[in-house]
């Protein structure tokens, strides 16, 4: 007889399909990939459940193609945690399984690495000595010496040798030094696994005594200042982790997935790392994927959608900076790949390590209920002393371009005293907008509420929100006057006011726009590290995480803008960006300074900021939290609707509302317009719900949401659902 199977196929269904496996075919197990048809589409599905009864008779049901992996692809841990999160974030379960996956096993790609030539040592190479060859063949002589070192070089590691290696090698094999083999490849770095020459201090110690990797579930947040010596506590727990034979995920925002942090790790662990993030191409990514499937990789570090990497001998997971807003996924498939990180180690009954300068306040508040073990690191490791913070009150004071007159008399004596000074400013470009100095036109987008921003280099106006760019007009589209003005500032105008107060002291402006080409970040950052460039200019791009010894002054040059946000996260965004900001100042040997530019001095996040720091700060804001009924005190979920008529979402939306189940543990708001309602020519709207328990809320959402779909309403908009969302 023919067998059903459940299959998960991308689309938005809401439940797996049924499909018949014909007899000829070995029935496909839970978890591995099948080919299915789909109207007249072909599709790649995962199975969920082989062998199941349809409620429909056999004659409805279609039949599948081809079966794309012998065993599963996926084990039950990992099926079980995106069902989950397929679940709790109401995504369609299909979608949720293709999101976990590669891009290449979603296009039903065979789950097996790149088989490449590699070339490996033989007895007799080992007991050669490489300098005997030196002179007559170099090139021989280094690729012996790293046959030597590493017992086999893979085809891609030949580009790190100059002129004809595979030549060279050849000769080697044709000597008897060396032998061709074909290997799977998975790219993986070999870790050196030198030994520290530093001490834990005693708080990092007690950190460390915390994370116990292997069995046993525990939730520690270290709450350590910004060069407080974290990523060194991570260190030692993971090589932990590396002697007992157990895999560590450790996930990072991806603007802190740097070479530099992926070099700390080869040089400090022994095992084999594996690299995920978006940079990385389908076959790369892939690779690490099925290394760490493989349990070829004894580390993964990775990006967010590391969260979904399969872990055959798990001992330890580690997010760093838990904080950091990237780490929810903000369009489709919108999981939190800490919460998920989190729920997966204690399902797994493994360690997770949440590391922040700044703790987001749901993990604060974690810890409040003794749900996490908090570990502080009050110190900064090694010599490196807290900076001094300081706010420069902009009232009424004559700027230069946006550089109050003591800013630049302090950074003046910071450039005299041998230091390096860091500005940043979060927004590029040249200014946040043009305007007509006669009638007071705005240069603003013709698809969302938003200025063009004005790229004096590139002599365009650029929305920031579309992408929409066009060419600077000459006069004014309004008033046909020719005084057109910038208006507010952008990096591009701070790096002309400096190139005007300092003369002799070159500028680097690190931004999107200035780091477009490839390795220019890194070359740049390169050049800042080695304090080479004395006067940096940038973005959060080169305010977070990265290590700048030399930094004395730190200047946040506008704090206004993140004062008065329409979100209810952004203040804690902002003192998150500040300490963060200020963080890289006095880093080594030398004590920081931080100025603040702020026309609201008074203001009372700024006042917290300055004389309690981030403590006093979070401990306010979670106290107004709860006061307000806002999360971490409840739970909290939007449905949003877009279309490009303004009344199609609102129209939704309402009776969306009308058919949503009555519970009074509820709440609803809405429908109202987003923060900024028209974006690239669409029009949205949302509606809040708010719950003091998860529970009640999961339960209306999974009664209520897949009714909507049939609604008349909903066939003239776009509707996603958010759990937990980032941005409200
Ligand atoms: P964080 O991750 O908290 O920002 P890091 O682990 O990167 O901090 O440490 C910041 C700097 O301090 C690094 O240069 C690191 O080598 C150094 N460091 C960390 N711990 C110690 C220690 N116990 N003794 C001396 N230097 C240390
Ligand atoms: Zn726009
Ligand atoms: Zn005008």
């Amino acid at each position: 007889m023919t067998k059903t199977i459940r299959v998960a196929v991308p689309g938005p269904f809401p439940e797996p399909l049924d499909y018949l496996v014909p007899l000829r075919m070995p029935l496909p197990p839970r978890g591995s990939r099948v080919r299915v048809p789909l109207g007249r589409r072909e599709l790649v599905g995962v199975v969920t459940a082989a062998p199941t009864t349809s409620n429909l008779p056999s004659d409805r049901l279609r039949t599948i193609i081809t079966v794309l992996d012998d065993e599963p692809l996926l084990d039950e841990e990992m099926t079980s945690l995106i069902e989950w999160a397929a679940h709790y974030y109401h995504h369609p379960p299909g979608d949720a399984y293709l999101a976990a996956l590669p891009v290449r096993l979603r296009q039903g790609q065979p789950a097996e690495p790149a088989i490449e030539s590699a070339w490996a040592i033989t007895a007799e190479g080992r007991e050669i000595n490489p300098h005997a060859l030196e002179r007559r063949a170099p090139r021989q002589a280094a690729l012996l010496e790293a046959l030597q070192a590493e017992g086999s070089l893979s085809t891609a590691r030949l580009a790190g040798f100059d002129g004809d290696a595979r030549g060279a090698l050849q000769r080697l094999v044709e000597r008897g030094l060396a032998s061709l083999t074909q290997a799977p490849d998975y790219g993986l770095i070999l870790g050196r696994g030198e030994e520290s020459n530093l001490t834990l201090n005693e708080e990092q110690v007690e950190a460390a005594r915390a994370i116990q990797p292997g069995p046993g579930h525990e939730v520690v947040l270290i709450d350590g200042v910004t060069g407080s010596g974290k990523t060194e506590v991570y260190l030692d727990a993971i090589a932990r982790a590396l002697t007992q034979g157990l895999q560590t995920l450790i996930i990072v925002p991806e603007i802190g997935l740097t070479p530099q942090l992926v070099r700390r790790f080869q040089q400090r662990l022994s095992g084999r790392i594996a690299v995920l993030h978006s940079g990385l191409g389908d076959g790369e990514r892939l690779n690490a994927w099925l290394a760490a499937r493989a349990g070829e990789a004894d580390v993964i570090i990775g990006t967010r959608s590391a969260a979904f990497v399969p872990l055959p001998r798990p001992g330890l997971i580690v997010i760093d900076e838990e904080h950091d807003a990237s780490l929810k996924q903000q369009e489709g498939f919108r999981y939190s790949a800490r919460d998920l990180a989190v729920l997966r180690a204690h399902r797994l009954d493994i360690p997770v390590v949440l590391g922040s300068a700044t703790p987001s306040l749901e993990s604060l508040e974690n810890v409040r209920r003794g749900r996490y073990t908090c570990c502080r690191l009050r110190q900064r490791a090694g010599e490196a002393r807290p900076p001094v913070i300081q706010l420069l009150d902009m009232r009424g004071q004559p700027t230069q371009d946006g550089l109050s007159r003591p800013l630049v008399e302090q950074i003046q004596r910071h450039l005299q005293a041998n230091g390096q000074v860091l500005l940043f400013l979060n927004r590029r470009g040249f200014a946040p907008t043009l305007i007509c100095h006669e009638c007071g036109w705005l240069a603003e987008c013709d698809r969302c509420d938003a200025r063009y921003t004005y790229h004096r280099g590139r002599r365009r106006l650029q929305c920031h929100h579309c992408d929409r760019d066009r060419p600077v007009p000459h006069h004014c589209p309004s008033c046909g006057s020719v005084d057109l003005r910038p208006l507010g500032l952008g990096t591009e105008r701070i790096e002309t006011a400096l190139q005007a107060a300092f003369p002799d002291t070159p500028p680097a402006r690190i931004d999107r726009d200035s780091t477009r080409r490839r390795g220019s970040f890194e070359r740049q950052m390169e050049a800042a590290r080695r304090g080479e460039t004395r006067l940096l200019l940038g973005t959060q791009m080169l305010a977070k995480g990265h290590h700048l010894p030399a930094v004395t002054l730190v200047a946040i040059i506008d704090a206004d803008q993140g004062l008065f946000g329409a979100d209810f996260r952004a203040p804690e965004r902002l003192a998150q960006l500040v300490v963060q900001v200020a963080g890289r100042a006095g880093r080594a040997e030398r004590a920081g300074e931080v100025a603040i530019q702020t026309h609201h001095p008074e203001h009372p996040l700024l006042q917290m900021l300055v004389h309690g720091g981030y403590p006093a700060f979070a401990e306010a804001a979670l106290a107004e939290r709860e006061a307000a009924g806002l999360p971490p005190a409840r739970a909290m979920a939007l449905l949003r609707a877009e279309a490009t008529s303004r009344e199609a979402p609102q129209a939704f939306l309402k009776s969306a509302l009308a058919e949503a189940p009555h519970d009074p543990r509820v709440e609803r708001l809405g429908p109202y317009p987003a923060p900024m309602e028209r974006r690239a020519g669409r029009y949205r709207a949302q509606v809040m719900l708010q719950s003091d328990l998860r529970a009640p809320l999961q339960n209306l959402l999974t009664q209520w949401l897949p009714a909507l779909g049939s609604l008349p309403e909903a066939r003239r908009v776009r509707w996603s659902i958010d759990v937990d969302p980032a941005e409200t």
